[in-house]
């Protein structure tokens, strides 16, 4: 995934980070590392693409659980 503009703000500042991110899910808080996003410096928005947030699906306890009652 490339992004050279902001979704939010139309800003080319958008930067592709890579770290520990943190979700919040069912009011509990898991962090998910290696995470590659792109984050706007202009107005705080952050993009995910589809690994992402698989990654971050999958740090998440919960959310198996949730997956493995279906
Ligand atoms: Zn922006």
């Amino acid at each position: 995934m490339n992004i050279s503009h902001c979704p939010s703000c139309g800003s080319e500042k958008i930067k592709k980070l890579r770290g520990p991110v943190s979700h919040e899910f069912e009011g509990k808080v898991y962090t998910a590392r290696g995470i590659t996003y792109h984050q706007c410096p202009d107005c705080g928005e952050r993009v995910y693409d589809g690994e992402a947030v698989e990654k971050m699906q999958s740090a998440s306890p919960a959310f198996h659980k949730a997956m493995s009652t279906r």
